[in-house]
């Protein structure tokens, strides 16, 4: 069994980009530039977006948080993003969520320009890859993919079951897997026999956010078992699949913590340099 690495590919990742960054600087002049907006004090948020400026700027990306208290007018964050989708020295704007119960989440993406949305989460890039052309692509399935990739260069006529049909996860995963030519399923919770479909899949990808669903016997020997989920349980951290028992059946399984979660904001970063680059043609 392979123990897949997030860590160390999202190390990679970030040594790829930073040479990138560096080649860009010495063509344009500028490097592109990160803003996270952060509103309110959520323990998780902070220490997302804390994490995400460490890493913007390791890899030498111009890096800004503009943080406002949980109270803000909504409009007050929709002038903002209007102010940054104007700012030629912003690249990729990140609204991070979830957001209070005032605002509408609708809106602030869609306020967000596409061409910087770093999310992949407005409208116009969920339509483009699901029409298969370039857009951005939400920063978790993206790191699946790479992981993917990485274990299966070839993906043309593998099966692939998708747990969950999240607008973060299941659905754009479900996409970037069939640009791969995979046929793929896609599962939820009012899937019939969920056992029976991830018994079919040669990936299998799970995105639920129910700590250990996916037993030993659900799984065929040799898949591909990418785990999204981060559940906190008594005895710790916790994915979505019972690692132990899969891990014993599966040529390739993705550890909870270690694994997704790394690629994750190392995938972030190269949606911002991607969208300077589109910038700059
Ligand atoms: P979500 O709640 O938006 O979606 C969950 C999906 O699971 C839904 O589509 C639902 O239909 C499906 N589901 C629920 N119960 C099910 C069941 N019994 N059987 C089959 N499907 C079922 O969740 P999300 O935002 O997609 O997140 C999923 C998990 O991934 C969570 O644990 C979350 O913390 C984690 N997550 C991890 C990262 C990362 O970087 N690793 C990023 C985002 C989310």
């Amino acid at each position: 069994m392979i123990l897949i690495d997030g860590k160390k590919e999202a190390a990679n990742l970030r040594l790829e980009l930073k040479k990138e960054v560096l080649a860009l600087k010495a063509k344009y002049n500028k490097v592109p530039g990160l803003t996270v907006i952060l509103i309110g004090d959520l323990a998780p948020s902070q220490i997302y977006v804390r994490n995400k400026e460490k890493s913007a700027k390791e890899v030498g990306l111009k890096s800004e948080v503009i943080k406002y208290p949980s109270n803000v007018e909504e409009k007050t964050i929709l002038n903002k993003i209007d102010e940054l989708n104007k700012d030629d020295t912003v690249s990729g704007i990140l609204v991070q969520l979830p957001l209070p119960k005032h605002i509408d989440k609708k809106k602030v993406i869609e306020t967000i320009i596409p061409e910087k949305d770093v999310d992949g989460f407005h409208p116009v890039n969920v339509g483009n890859l699901s029409s298969g052309y370039e857009s951005s692509v939400p920063c978790t399935p993206l790191g699946c993919y790479l992981l993917i990739k990485k274990m299966e260069p070839n993906l043309s006529g593998k099966k692939a079951v998708v747990v969950g049909r999240s607008n973060l996860n299941g659905k754009p995963m479900t996409q970037l897997l069939l640009k791969e030519n995979c046929t793929v399923t896609i599962t939820h919770s009012k899937t019939k026999d969920l056992k029976e479909e991830c018994l079919k899949g040669d990936i299998v990808v799970a995105a639920v956010g129910i700590p250990e669903l996916v037993k030993g016997d659900w799984i065929k020997k040799d898949a591909i078992v990418i785990d999204v989920g981060i559940n906190k349980i008594d005895k710790g951290i916790v994915g979505d699949v019972a690692f132990d028992e899969v891990s014993k059946i599966a040529k390739a399984i993705t550890p909870v913590p270690g694994g997704v979660g790394p690629m994750t904001i190392a995938c972030l970063l190269k949606n911002t340099v991607e969208c300077f680059k589109r910038s700059q043609r």
